[in-house]
């Protein structure tokens, strides 16, 4: 337990060090190595780790971070994120990366990256188009195009060709990574007193902050510690919570979750990391360097607000989570006027009703501070459940 009790420490710390301290020390280490951060939701951080370089989640300055100067970058019904993004920018938080890569999921992200385009941060900044097609050689292909334009920027920089044999290098780490946190959502799922929510959000969220290597020695102690009979059930419900995909909630706010009664065993906050459902193939004889990560991208993505999928809705895929997870309810938690979250949550809602699935919604900011009214309604919503259903 003592050794767990560590573990879990260690990932708070890495999890919220805003000066990217082992970033900077990996890339130290190598004239070649580069560091480019990119804003949530999802990046095939394999591309980059094949080219002599480390990815960085750039997730906010959450409630660690006094907004000053951010403010005056946006209006007062934007999201938090962008303004501690600012915030952490001016105050020179990410001098040392070498580009930033904004994925195209709503209008102040891609505002976010003209602005840092205009203060030259960086050597590059890329504003990524994902496909909206899943026909292989339509969006396919211009996927492929995208990333090739990534890895053509890193290039420039550090002269480091990304060959086959080093991406299915990469590749094999990132499956590696993906299948021990499905383990771990997986223990959870039977076992969820073994670990806290917020624990698990730290260890997910160190991830974003250190060498993939390390990442992966830590989720394989930590599975080998919840694999052991520790720490004794409560009578709490389990629940999903949806909606946090990309401003993050700030930890207080998944720790009220738990204390009022419920055992959150499926989330959404930092879905990037487990964005690729199955293990991505290494590339075939034949294939052009980018198509098993394309691939991947097309067929086994997750869902998410964040994405186009006409043909495999959002609904139906929610329904399915709630089915596998034994969920007896949906916490929808979007951030205070984020579009694309709150714009699906009256369709996901709709589908529960129909089918009979009991949800609670509220809003928040990655700086919230004060819980007691969520804490309240949660206990209220998952006493409910205990008592009627
Ligand atoms: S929180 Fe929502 S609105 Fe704000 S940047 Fe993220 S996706 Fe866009």
């Amino acid at each position: 337990m003592e050794a767990l009790k560590d573990i879990l420490a260690t990932c708070e710390e890495i999890a919220f060090d805003l000066n990217f301290t082992r970033a900077k020390e990996w890339k130290s280490q190598d004239d070649n190595r580069v560091i480019v951060g990119y804003m949530p939701i999802y990046f095939p951080r394999e591309i980059i780790h094949a080219a002599n370089g480390m990815t960085v989640g750039i997730l906010g300055g959450g409630d660690r971070k006094m907004i000053i100067k951010g403010d005056a970058y946006y209006q007062s019904y934007i999201c938090h994120i962008p303004r501690s993004i600012m915030e952490l920018a001016l105050d020179g938080h990410f001098d040392s990366f070498d580009g930033f890569i904004f994925p195209s999921i709503c209008d102040v992200i891609r505002n976010l990256s003209g602005t840092f385009q205009i203060l030259g941060k960086g050597k590059f900044v890329k504003y990524m188009d994902y496909p909206q097609n899943f026909v292989a050689n339509i969006g396919g292909e211009f996927y492929e195009n995208e990333l090739q334009n990534v890895l053509d920027e890193v290039y420039k920089i550090n002269h480091v060709k990304v060959t086959p044999e080093k991406l299915n290098h990469s590749i094999k780490l990132f499956n590696k990574n993906r299948e021990l946190l499905r383990k771990i959502y997986d223990i959870r799922q039977e076992f969820p007193w073994r670990l806290t929510a917020a624990d698990v959000y730290h260890i997910v969220r160190a991830g974003y902050m250190i060498p993939v290597e390390e990442h992966n020695q830590i989720l394989e102690d930590v599975v080998y510690h919840i694999s052991q009979d520790i720490n004794e059930p409560l009578d709490n419900i389990r629940v999903v919570v949806m909606g946090a995909f990309c401003e993050q909630p700030p930890v207080g706010l998944i720790k009220t979750i738990e204390l009022a009664g419920c055992y959150v065993v499926e989330d959404d906050f930092l879905l990037g990391a487990r964005w690729i459902q199955k293990d991505i193939q290494e590339i075939k004889a034949g294939g052009t360097l980018l198509s098993s990560i394309s691939y991947a991208f097309l067929n086994n993505s997750t869902y998410s607000s964040s994405l186009y999928d006409a043909e495999d809705p959002k609904e139906r895929r929610l329904l399915e989570l709630i089915k596998t997870r034994k969920v007896d309810g949906i916490i929808f938690a979007a951030p205070s006027f984020c579009d694309p979250a709150l714009l699906d949550h009256p369709i996901l809602q709709k589908a529960c009703e129909v089918n009979n699935v009991r949800y609670i919604s509220f809003l928040f900011s990655e700086n919230t501070g004060q819980f007691k009214v969520i804490k309240e309604q949660i206990g209220t919503f998952s006493d409910s459940i205990k008592l009627w259903e």
